[in-house]
């Protein structure tokens, strides 16, 4: 039988369900665009959940991002955040947190200081804001207050002997302990299987009465990022509550519960806010024109035909496709967009893998220009109504400079609002 072509109209395309995608359409629709998003799973499924904004400049760790940010503006001029004042950044911010609050996953407000949050192995980070699930982690470490915290038998990745041998000095209140996960005995299990099945009650209460017994004045409990999928912030009340001590979650190696969280809250609330989107289809080619573009894609089971006044790339590095490279030469993968850079794979690395100033190659990306349009060697636009967000772009080494959420957030919210004005 004949495949069958379902066509599509809207005001803005996002390509890409990354943080910076998902932003975009969170930003467009509240400027009353009409939206369309696609993508497949990419890099937000490694993520550990915390929205970092700058959290190393000048190979230091900053604990102050908005001073870290008036200083990488000096520093580095054409670094994507560069160009945007720290009151549209703290706006981009407060509106994306606010609104994943009011899709189900609370996120605390970006303060003025970094957060010190922890990691799977044992060891802490600089970020700006943490789902609600993580803070008591913060303020545990902060206090030095006691604390058990706890792994489960065949759960890789995430010791909680480590984070006591680690923090043996800093924090002497932490000890540790290992459980088996209710229903899970004699085999190895993962975070996303322990919190599916944390969405019950009966296993939330399992849980709760095999804890209780080790606590032994412990003020606040840690556990791996488990609980529950859809609603964590009333899993971790209920649980916290039958315990009667504090609870909080630490990420655990990718694949993660907390990137995973958050593209199905995307995916569940997206619709009900009037987004049209398809997050597991990837855009196969486009066609600009005069009034805008066209966006051909190939679903399992029909062709799909999108007529967008404007496009807003988001489609990540290489983990995520959005950017690929062969033997010569580093190229964006979809529309072949100009890419400055060396002349040979010789210029991609430094010599010494770990040299603190991270190789270059890391920075090559799609050039924009202060509207977050992508432009051509010599400047320009390389269409009025192409805009670009997130890891993709140059002139950023995010992975390095602990930005990966709050580029996402913060250029997505930009070229958002440089694309509404586009569109009148
Ligand atoms: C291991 C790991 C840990 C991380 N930890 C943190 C952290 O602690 N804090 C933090 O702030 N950030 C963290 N990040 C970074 C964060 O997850 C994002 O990578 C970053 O925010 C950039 O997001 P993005 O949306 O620009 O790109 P991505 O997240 O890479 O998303 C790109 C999207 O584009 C899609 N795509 C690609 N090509 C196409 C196409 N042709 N058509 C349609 N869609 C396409 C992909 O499927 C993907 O959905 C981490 C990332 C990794 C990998």
């Amino acid at each position: 039988m004949k495949r069958g072509t379902r066509r599509i109209e809207t005001q803005l395309a996002v390509i890409g369900t990354g943080i910076a995608g998902f932003a975009a359409s969170i930003f467009a629709l509240r400027r009353r665009l009409d939206v369309a998003q696609f993508g497949h799973s990419g890099a937000m499924a490694y993520t550990t959940g915390y929205l970092d904004l700058l959290g190393v400049h000048d190979q230091r760790v900053r604990t102050d991002p908005w001073a870290a940010l008036d200083d990488l503006r000096r520093d580095e001029p054409h670094h994507p955040m560069s160009g945007l004042a720290n009151q549209t950044i703290r706006t981009a911010f407060d509106g994306f947190t606010d609104t994943l609050g009011e899709m189900g996953i609370g996120y605390t407000r970006a303060g003025e200081r970094n957060l010190s949050a922890l990691l799977p192995n044992g060891i802490a980070k600089p970020t700006l804001s943490v789902p609600d699930t993580m803070l008591a982690g913060v303020t545990a470490l902060e206090t030095g207050a006691s604390t058990l915290m706890i792994d489960f038998d065949g759960l890789q990745g995430f010791s909680a002997k480590a984070f006591e041998v680690n923090f043996a000095e800093r924090w002497p209140a932490l000890r540790s302990a290992r459980l088996t996960f209710p229903g899970m005995e004699n085999r190895q299990i993962f975070p996303e299987v322990l919190a599916r099945s944390l969405e019950t009650r009966t296993t939330q209460d399992a849980l709760a009465v095999a804890i209780q017994p080790l606590l032994n004045g412990a003020e606040y409990v840690g556990l791996p990022a488990i609980l529950g999928m859809h609603a964590p912030d009333a899993v971790l009340a209920r649980i916290q509550e039958a315990i009667g001590v504090k609870l909080f979650e630490i990420p655990t190696i990718p694949p993660a519960v907390p990137g995973i969280r958050l593209r199905e809250c995307f995916e569940r609330a997206f619709p009900e806010m009037g987004a049209k989107l398809e997050p597991q289809l990837k855009v196969a080619n486009v066609e600009f024109g005069a009034s805008g573009a066209t966006l051909h894609l190939h679903g399992p089971m029909e062709d799909l035909q999108v007529e967008a006044s404007a496009v807003l790339l988001a489609t990540g590095r290489f983990l995520s496709g959005g950017l690929q490279s062969d033997q010569h030469r580093l190229s964006e993968t979809l529309l072949d967009l100009p890419i400055r850079q060396p002349e040979g794979r010789q210029g991609w690395f430094r010599r010494e893998f770990l040299d603190p100033r991270g190789h270059p190659v890391n920075r090559l990306g799609v050039e924009v220009d202060s509207a977050f349009r992508p432009v051509g060697p010599d400047g320009d636009p390389v269409h009025e109504k192409l805009f670009a967000a997130g890891a993709i772009l140059a002139h950023q080494d995010w992975a390095r400079q602990r930005c990966g959420a709050g580029l996402a957030i913060a250029t997505a919210y930009s070229a958002t609002e440089a694309a509404t004005a586009a569109l009148g």
